[in-house]
């Protein structure tokens, strides 16, 4: 029980890579706030975990709109009196090459990947200060660091969540609150299902360890991350990608 009675809100955790995440933690005793924008989903996450025993609450909220952001925090807060682990997790692609990329596909992938991120750090700010103590774990990507030809989009989002960490992570430093960021490379999830069987083989190629990530595998560092073992790292990008960057 690792994480015994901690609040922990991750959001996008109705599937992938957060609902994975989400589980970790509540099964280490911690109070999980389950967020997305389907509430049957969240719903459906919130009751799988309470059938097992563990301890969450459920909330629809759109990470790209600050207000629907802020009264989530609120109600959380109003509920538990504190918010001690931020997971800012959820995402989305919108892929194509710049000479096609529209503004609507640019604009969707920076409101949610990086505004969301703002919003959310945002909220929890203030009770974390107060509280002179939390970790905030942002889930960028590799592409954010390489970039990738169709996601000029999707890079810019993460790079940004990087820089935004590392400001955060200077900030709130004085009063013992971590920022940190974990570049995750391809990991097993609907988003990455999407892609074409021949793109899949060409990076599996590209992948020194052999194999394509698992969401336990971003849940296990996630966790590390938000654990006391980790107090004196703060403003780190921690790359997940079996080594296909090196
Ligand atoms: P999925 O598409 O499987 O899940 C995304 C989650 O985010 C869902 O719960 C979704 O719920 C939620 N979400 C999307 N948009 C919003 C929004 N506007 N407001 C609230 N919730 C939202 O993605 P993954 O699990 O694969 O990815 C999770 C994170 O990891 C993303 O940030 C992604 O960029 C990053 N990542 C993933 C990699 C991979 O290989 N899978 C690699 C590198 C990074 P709903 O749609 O119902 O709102």
């Amino acid at each position: 029980m690792k994480f015994k009675d901690q609040v922990v809100i991750v959001t996008g955790s109705t599937r992938g890579i957060g609902k994975e995440i989400a589980a970790a933690f509540a099964a280490e005793g911690a109070i999980v706030a389950i967020t997305g924008r389907n509430l049957d989903a969240v719903t459906q996450v919130v009751d799988d975990l309470k059938q097992k025993g563990f301890r969450a609450d459920g909330f629809s909220c759109d990470v790209a709109n600050f207000e629907n952001v802020q009264e989530t925090v609120n109600k959380i807060l109003d509920k538990h009196k504190a918010v001690d682990i931020l997971i800012n997790n959820a995402g989305i692609t919108r892929d194509n090459l710049l000479l096609r990329l529209n503004e609507t596909d640019w604009n969707d992938v920076i409101q949610t990947n990086l505004s969301g991120v703002f919003h959310f750090t945002k909220a929890v700010s203030k009770p974390m200060l107060k509280a002179r103590k939390g970790k905030i774990i942002n889930i960028a990507s590799i592409i954010g660091i390489t970039g990738n030809a169709g996601q000029a989009n999707y890079a810019a989002s993460k790079a940004g969540m990087i820089g935004f960490t590392k400001s955060v992570a200077k900030e709130f430093a004085s009063r013992g609150i971590t920022a940190n960021t974990i570049a995750p490379g391809y990991i097993e999830t609907e988003m990455t299902g999407q892609l074409k069987e021949s793109t899949q083989e060409e990076i599996l190629k590209k992948i020194p360890l052999g194999r394509f990530g698992k969401a336990s595998d971003i849940a296990g560092v996630c966790m590390f991350l938000a654990s006391p073992e980790a107090d004196y790292i703060t403003g780190q990008t921690i790359v997940v990608d079996g080594g296909m960057a090196i």
